[in-house]
């Protein structure tokens, strides 16, 4: 049995959806729950790509530092359609 099995058997729940744009999972004992960003995980690793897409010259720190910038600056909205634009098309 693999560990999420095996958290699942003692009571665990594990649910997939929007937390916040700095919080890509978060963990509570009291609700014996586990959430994950997985909106935040793939708009975050888009936009990391695509700023090495766009700057071939650019270094890993610069690259890092525009995605969180850019992020900051995002209306959820925004989240909703790229997330919705990538996983649809991929
Ligand atoms: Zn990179």
């Amino acid at each position: 049995m693999n560990i999420y099995d095996k958290l699942k058997k003692e009571g665990w729940t594990i649910e997939v959806g929007w937390i916040g744009r700095n919080t890509f999972g978060d963990c509570s004992h009291d609700r014996e729950r586990i959430r994950i960003n997985v909106q935040l995980l793939v708009v975050e690793t888009f936009l990391h790509e695509w700023y090495h897409a766009r700057n071939e010259d650019w270094s890993e720190a610069k690259v890092e530092k525009a995605t969180y910038k850019r992020l900051q600056h995002m209306t959820i909205s925004e989240f909703e359609e790229l997330y919705e634009a990538i996983i649809m098309d991929t």
